[in-house]
């Protein structure tokens, strides 16, 4: 397949990238100081149709293939990790599952609010006794005769404090094995938002609990059908992950350009660091890595758009792109010296944000399982 760039991502690359260094670059470090989310940044991301990238344009998205979405959140992560956090779930955990299994009524009253960046999407999974093991979910949806009652506590949620729309797992009362997606809005009695997670990294992401208490919601919020629940829930993480490969890219590449811009300028031994054959070294790693991150993602991109099965490309993207960001970030901060420690410089926060993008939608672990079932029922 021809990696080449078409003149279409690379407008979008610039597009972004433009606007990434001039909106958000100058607050990105007290935002994360802070852990402060930036909603007026967000205003001004609303018309760029950063909130629908791949939605058709007839419901209000800008219509991108995957390769530009991947483009995207590469670039707007590369400055801001957590806003890209914001994005990739939004448009694909969030709204990509709608679009996917819901009815048109659904995708009618859903998408073009949640498009618009009126509404930003959550996609709520995660308990305290079910991480990696979807099928341990305790949250449960009783059947009523006009709906279902959800009851349960969802934890590490993405956009938690200031999602409008919320697609919920659930296992259905009284036959635990079969699970359900609903789509909750915000303001449905019995919903609640818990406290901001105090985290590492991605600072700027209001990540927090949701709370279902007797959370009434009608037949027509139910997402596809009775029982298909994680049919849903492990296509969404498909597509989700070739989001999070393309964050870890991003963070990666930030990481490796300041690198090279210090190596080039600090003075050691009365020559610049960049000298030293061992900083050559790291940076040729860190080039290898990245190139071979993004030539994955992209693949996995491509997959997607032309229909071909992706799970498993998806799956070796995110866990060579969040390695390799883990990787390069702890490169980059060795060559950073002292000042790599210090939040003067921003490979500290790129050091703090890789990490978690080893571990949400799927840590190295599970993807390994993952790669590994398909080669396994491959046939030979
Ligand atoms: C910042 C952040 C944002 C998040 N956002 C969301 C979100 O929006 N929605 C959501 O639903 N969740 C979200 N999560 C939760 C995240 O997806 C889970 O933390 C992740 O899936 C791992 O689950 P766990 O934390 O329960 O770890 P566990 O599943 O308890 O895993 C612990 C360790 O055991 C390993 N392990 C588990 N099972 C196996 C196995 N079978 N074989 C080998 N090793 C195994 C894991 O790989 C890991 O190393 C978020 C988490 C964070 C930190």
């Amino acid at each position: 397949m021809d990696f080449n760039p078409c003149m279409k991502h690379q407008l979008i690359r610039k597009i972004v990238r433009e606007f990434a260094e001039n909106e958000i670059k100058p607050w990105v470090a007290e935002l994360d100081r802070e852990s402060r989310f930036p909603f007026d940044i967000v205003e001004k991301m609303k018309p760029l149709n950063f909130f629908g990238l791949q939605v058709p344009k007839s419901l209000g998205g800008a219509g991108l293939d995957t390769i530009s979405y991947a483009i995207a959140i590469e670039e707007l992560s590369r400055v801001s990790a957590a806003l890209g956090l914001c994005v990739t779930v939004h448009n694909s955990v969030g709204i990509y599952p709608i679009l996917e299994f819901g009815s048109l009524e659904q995708i009618n009253r859903f998408v073009p609010t949640m498009a618009a960046g009126d509404s930003i999407g959550a996609f709520c999974l995660t308990e305290a006794n079910a991480g990696s093991d979807a099928g341990g979910v305790e949250t449960s949806a009783r059947k009523t005769p006009d709906g279902y009652v959800i009851n349960g506590t969802k934890i590490f949620v993405t956009n938690g404090g200031v999602c409008g729309t919320i697609l919920v797992f659930a296992m259905a009362e009284g036959n635990p094995g079969s699970a359900n997606v609903f789509i909750v809005e915000k303001d449905r009695p019995g919903f609640m938002v818990g406290e901001i997670e105090d985290l590492c990294g991605m600072r700027a992401n209001p990540v927090s609990s949701l709370f279902f208490e007797d959370c009434k919601v009608p037949l027509k919020n139910l997402l596809g059908k009775s029982g298909q629940g994680l049919k849903i829930g492990l296509k969404a993480l498909d597509a989700g992950r070739i989001g999070i490969a393309a964050q870890a890219l991003g963070i990666a590449q930030a990481a490796f350009e300041d690198s090279v811009s210090y190596a080039k300028e600090r003075q050691q031994f009365n020559k610049p660091i960049s000298r030293f054959q061992t900083i050559q070294n790291y940076l040729a790693d860190m080039a290898t890595q990245i190139d071979a991150s993004r030539l994955l993602v992209y693949r996995a991109a491509a997959y997607k758009d032309r229909g071909t099965p992706f799970s498993a490309e998806a799956s070796m993207a995110k866990l060579h792109c969040s390695e390799t960001a883990r990787k390069v970030t702890d490169m980059a901060v060795q060559i950073h010296g002292g000042y790599g420690y210090s939040k003067e410089y921003d490979v500290e926060r790129y050091f703090r944000d890789a990490k978690v993008t080893q571990i949400y939608e799927g840590t190295s672990e599970v993807q390994k399982m993952v790669i590994a079932r398909s080669i396994l029922t491959r046939p030979s």
